[in-house]
């Protein structure tokens, strides 16, 4: 039986993960600060504790593991990245649990570790055409991110990849783009785009008016959580190293998504655009690597996710409603 050590395994992606690997008869242990919130994990075993800290790290890893899975991040929707507020925090935490994590999966022979790194790592300074962003993997040098959450992953992809020219580890980075789907973050302020969207208009009153940050014209692709998952491990078990986008090519203004959601929900609202934090003008997955080094790509209509999304999304609302 192959074994896999999930850290973040408390998180949206991760809880996920961990369902996918329990289904293909992996034994997993399941790292985080905290149980994940919105169902029990599947882990065979959950450890709680802190992976800044280098002890914890080593006492997790004190047994062999075919795989790692590095998910663990202080992280949040745009509200928690690009206000400035957060980091330094950001920075710091994220930053010592790769530093960690890369050299303990060296030191204990890890076979694979996996590396989730971002879309914000891309130039922000190729992202100012909302009609025309550039995210091919090869855009990312001269560096420029918009966020010390893209620097901080730029450094972590490589210090992973460093590990591997010096030290053998083989590592497998992905880069993000804007996963979302059912028990992910929906209130609180580190919630992403499409589930704030979702909770707004799920609480919105008919004929009422939602709030959407900027001008809505800023455009994104949205990555169905299941294909995120698929990606995962179709890279991990790859020859290929990345890094590789692992996102949706299917690119949408933020105000066209609030209309998506609002039909789905099949009320009648109303969007305003109010200034708030909003990032880049433009991003969107750019999948021809992943199809030329996986033969794969993701294909989940947005659509077809939100729909999902909404559904998860507005019960959460009704139960907090209830309470
Ligand atoms: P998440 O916030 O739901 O999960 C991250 C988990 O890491 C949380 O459960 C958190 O408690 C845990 N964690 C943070 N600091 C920790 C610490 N010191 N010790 C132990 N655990 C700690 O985020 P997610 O959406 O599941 O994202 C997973 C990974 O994917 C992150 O690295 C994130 O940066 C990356 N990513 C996500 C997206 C996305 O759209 N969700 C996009 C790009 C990149």
């Amino acid at each position: 039986m192959k074994s896999a050590l999930v850290l973040g395994a408390g998180g949206f992606i991760g809880s996920h993960l961990v369902r996918r690997l329990k289904k293909e008869g992996f034994h997993v242990r399941g790292v985080d600060l905290k149980y994940p919130e919105f169902s029990e994990s599947e882990a065979d075993e959950f450890l709680k504790g802190d992976l800044r800290d280098q002890k914890f790290c080593a006492a997790i890893l004190e047994k062999q593991f075919d795989h790692v899975y590095q998910l663990a991040a202080d992280m949040g929707g745009a509200g928690y990245i690009f206000t400035g507020e957060n980091d330094a925090d950001v920075m710091y935490n994220s930053s010592l649990i790769n530093l960690h994590i890369s050299r303990l999966c060296v030191e204990k022979k890890v076979e694979r570790v996996f590396y989730s790194s971002s879309a914000c790592m891309y130039p922000a300074y190729n992202q100012e055409d909302p009609e025309n962003p550039k995210c091919n993997e090869d855009s990312a040098y001269p560096a420029m991110p918009d966020s010390e959450y893209g620097w901080e992953k730029l450094f972590s992809e490589r210090l992973y990849m460093s590990y591997g020219r010096n030290y053998g580890l083989k590592a497998r980075i992905a880069r993000f783009h804007n996963i979302f789907g059912p028990e992910g973050t929906w209130k609180g302020g580190k919630e992403k785009a499409p589930a704030a969207l979702c909770r707004k208009v799920a609480e919105a009153k008919e004929g009422s008016t939602i709030e959407v940050w900027g001008d809505g014209k800023q455009t994104r692709s949205f990555l169905y959580i299941d294909e995120c998952i698929e990606g995962i491990r179709r890279l991990t078990e790859s020859d290929f190293q990345g890094p590789v986008n692992i996102g949706s090519e299917e690119m949408i203004t933020i105000n066209d998504l609030a209309k998506m959601v609002i039909e789905i929900s099949g009320k009648k609202l109303k969007v305003k655009n109010i200034p708030g934090p909003t990032g880049v003008r433009g991003r969107n997955s750019d999948n021809a690597l992943i199809k030329e080094k996986l033969n794969w790509a993701p294909d989940y209509p947005l659509h077809k996710g939100m729909v999902k999304a909404y559904k998860w999304v507005s019960a959460q609302v009704a139960a907090s409603v209830e309470v």
